[in-house]
């Protein structure tokens, strides 16, 4: 993600090749080329350093990648399994799930289905080229984990895994008769009704995790997210119903986002806990990205980019100028705040402008939005 204008030398006295995204069609391009097999010239996403100039040069012979259906199982073969550390780094509960014990890791699929989302590096392989595979095919990936590594946990680290193939792949597991525990990243669409959910808490779904963002109608818009506040509280609560741990990816500092619309978004979250929608989450500071579509349009989202100094190694975020001028570091220590005490069932019934520094505005939000959107 980094390294795509790489042109410094220098780590090439320590590495011999860089090469980018998937890496199955890059590495066996490399193998062919160092068993003599294929020219430099022919080599797949590959930096290399040029013996005669000393410059770095990026080869990129277009050979299409290997399909998700033919990657194959992962293996952990030979690895000291059961010498993994337990970390709790906080007392999140899916960070917990993420850092104390171990997992199996897989995906349902190869990128993402929606790949819309303004903030997101959709314009690269691993979120922008969506590539499934059939249920029966994931079922025996996971058999064959099984039985190498006797462990029944899984995490599918999909960015989002999409709807149909979890149901497809729920239904299959349940079919075949395999017990396992597993959780992964979805989008809170309205496609997973609480049959869905029950479905997917049945084949062993334990947790959850989707992007609340800034929990504001306005910017949800203004991101792509393809959900509404109404829509997250419905689908996490149907999910919460069915026994299963709903984490939310909050955010702020999106351009445009005011104070105001900061004190809404908490009030939004304040209600969700309270409903019993969401039991963990997290408040992430929006960064712009040279690959996500506020970094490659910034005008369409209100915001000028600061110009980036000459790079020849890592590049990835982008400063911006966004005039509304919110100092959203302070802002943010009162939602982390906020949000700590909320995952404790602390400070629920609280005025949500409480948890605040400085004076801000009332919440536009009407006190029962969440509970009302729930049908209470
Ligand atoms: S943020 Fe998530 S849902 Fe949105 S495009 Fe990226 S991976 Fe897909």
């Amino acid at each position: 993600t980094e390294l795509r204008e790489l042109a410094e030398p220098r780590v090439f006295d320590h590495f011999d090749y860089v090469t980018l995204d998937d890496g199955e069609r890059p590495l066996l391009a490399l193998l062919e080329h160092l068993q003599g097999r294929r020219g430099r010239s022919r080599l797949v996403r590959t930096f290399v350093r040029d013996p005669d100039t000393g410059q770095v040069r990026y080869i990129n012979l277009a050979e299409p990648d290997v399909p998700f259906a033919q990657v194959g199982t992962p293996t952990w073969d030979g690895l000291p399994l059961d010498r993994y550390l337990s970390v709790l780094d906080m007392l999140n509960p899916m960070h917990r799930l993420w850092s104390d014990g171990r997992w199996n890791k897989l995906t349902v699929a190869h990128g993402c289905y929606w790949k819309k989302c303004s903030f997101c590096d959709v314009s690269l392989d691993y979120i922008g080229r969506y590539d499934g595979a059939a249920a029966g095919l994931l079922v025996d990936r996971i058999e064959a984990i099984i039985a190498e590594t006797g462990q029944t946990g899984f995490h599918f680290v999909d960015e989002a895994a999409p709807p149909k193939a979890l149901r497809a792949l729920a239904e299959e597991l349940l079919r075949r008769g395999v017990a396992i525990s597993w959780w992964g990243n979805i989008r809170f669409e309205k496609s997973f009704s609480p049959e869905l959910c029950q479905l997917l808490a049945d084949s062993g779904c334990i947790a959850v995790s989707g992007g609340l963002e800034v929990a504001s109608d306005r910017l949800l818009q203004l991101m792509k997210k393809g959900v509404s506040v109404e829509q997250v509280a419905r689908v996490t609560h149907a999910f919460t119903a069915a026994g299963v741990l709903v984490h939310a990816y909050l955010m702020y500092g999106f351009p445009t986002q005011t104070v105001h619309d900061t004190v809404d978004a908490l009030e939004y979250v304040r209600q969700l806990f309270e409903a019993g929608c969401i039991q963990s989450g997290f408040f992430h500071r929006f960064a712009c990205t040279v690959h996500s579509p506020v970094g490659r349009n910034p005008e369409e989202f209100g915001v000028t980019l600061v110009a980036l100094p000459e790079i020849t190694f890592a590049k990835n975020d982008v400063g911006f100028i966004d005039p509304t001028g919110v100092d959203h570091d302070r802002l943010g220590k009162a939602l982390n705040k906020a949000l700590y005490n909320y995952m404790h069932g602390i400070g629920l019934d609280t005025d949500v402008r409480a948890w605040f520094e400085d004076k801000v505005p009332r919440p536009r939000v009407a006190r029962h939005f969440i509970a009302r959107a729930l049908g209470a």
